[in-house]
């Protein structure tokens, strides 16, 4: 195995050992946020290993003091693989000894993950979320609209997704307040205007893109696979009741809108290399411009924790894995592209909920608790079908490697009350 001589790094079960180094944007104290990676339990402060010329980029400098990851995402991939390249020798025990051997390197780029706060990594340009796990859209299309049309006739053949919100894209551990909206009571003909009564999450994965592509211009799968940057878990906060009133014939619209949380750190594709896997088998023939060159997805072990308001930790409500998606995040971002849509550096594609087959393996409360219907009953005693205020909601999720695992961190997210609107 690789090691790595900063502590806490070649621990079993560490989400951030040296094969990883995913990117994020960090701040301390008073001081303005800048790029880090993620080693061990630390964070390497890029913009002062840049300054201390440990870390030459071609391009010029500064590329990390600076408060997203978006010119250096722009760079593409010759640049972010002679980083990748560069940060590993630094980090190695058998690499270059240079910054080892610096105390005082060593002490102003190397700052406890626990004493630094963690920014949302990139300016989101525009964020786009997709259907693409296909036992989520026969559960959810079930529940909506009945077994018999459950998978709608489009859905073999084309990635479903819907242009979302970039302003509400926020960072793990943001408080997340409760929507307002219509909603329809069950057997009413009209709606009431009131606070969610079924708020949920939605266990995914967002690729960011890297690469742009020009306006007019279709990219092919695999080109699609060399702009995606890297992936964080993703959090698509829903209001089931609102989305139920709303969503045909245009789809979800307020009931994403409120809010997506994603984690700090972004996972390079470089780091998921090992754990590239093809996507289900076709029940239907893909066009050319959507069939996988190679493996495009990732072998992701997956869980949802809650932590129901008032109890004293988080337990597992779901584990599943990013396999199971039927089409991939470079799938997604062709079929976005192929109308001529341009895509721009800070794009990010949510891969749609994924659940695996099983009812354990459901990633959304609207599933496990089957619309509400089969509440799920936790550790502490408290009963949940759908979020309720002080409910603590937690994605984490690993690629696990013989003798390492490839860690996403966590995506946290505590839900808060709703404004009192209007006011009476
Ligand atoms: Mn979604």
């Amino acid at each position: 195995m690789m090691a790595s001589w900063i502590e806490g790094a070649n621990e079993a079960g560490c989400h951030f050992p040296v094969q990883n180094l995913p990117f994020g944007v960090f701040s301390t104290g008073d001081s303005a946020p800048r790029c880090g990676v993620a080693i061990g339990e630390f964070i390497l402060d890029l913009a002062v290993l840049e300054q201390a010329g440990l870390l030459a980029l071609a391009g010029g400098t500064n590329t990390f003091a600076q408060p997203t990851l978006n010119s250096f995402m722009g760079l593409g991939p010759d640049a972010w693989n002679s980083v990748r390249a560069r940060l590993t020798d630094l980090l190695s025990v058998s690499g270059d000894p240079t910054f080892n051997d610096d105390p005082s390197a060593r002490e102003r780029c190397l700052i406890a993950q626990r004493e630094a706060t963690l920014h949302l990594p990139f300016q989101v340009s525009e964020y786009t979320d997709f259907y693409a796990g296909r036992q989520h859209a026969e559960n959810f299309g079930t529940m909506f609209r009945g077994p018999e049309k459950a998978l709608p006739p489009n859905w073999l053949h084309i990635p479903i997704g819907y242009n979302g919100r970039a302003s509400t894209v926020v960072v793990s551990g943001t408080d997340i307040r409760r929507p307002l909206g219509q909603v329809r009571p069950k057997g009413a003909d009209v709606p009431e205007f009131g606070p969610c009564r079924r708020l949920d999450i939605e266990l995914e994965m967002g690729a960011v893109v890297g690469l742009p592509s020009p306006m007019g211009e279709p990219v092919s799968v695999a080109e699609a696979d060399h702009m995606i940057f890297g992936y964080v878990l993703l959090n698509d906060w829903s209001a089931r009741d609102i989305q139920a009133w709303e969503y045909q014939p245009l789809g979800p619209f307020q009931s994403k809108a409120f809010a997506t949380s994603i984690s700090p750190w972004v996972v390079t594709k470089a780091a998921l290399e090992p754990f590239r896997t093809s996507t289900p088998e076709r029940d239907k023939d893909l066009p050319p411009y959507l069939r996988e060159p190679g493996p495009t997805n990732y072998d992701i072990e997956l869980e949802v924790l809650m932590q129901p308001n008032g109890a004293e930790h988080a337990e597992t409500i779901a584990r599943t894995n990013f396999r199971h998606m039927y089409y991939s995040s470079a799938q997604q971002l062709a079929h976005h592209s192929v109308c001529g849509c341009k895509m721009n550096t800070g794009d990010l594609l949510g891969s749609g909920t994924i659940s695996g087959p099983e009812k354990s393996q459901y990633g959304s409360l609207l599933e496990l608790t089957w619309g509400g219907r089969d509440p799920l009953t936790l550790e502490s005693g408290a009963t949940r079908a759908f979020i309720e205020d002080g409910d603590t909601l937690i994605l984490t999720g690993w690629a696990q490697g013989e003798d390492y695992r490839i860690g996403f961190g966590e995506c946290v997210g505590t839900v808060t009350p709703a404004p009192s609107f209007p006011a009476a």
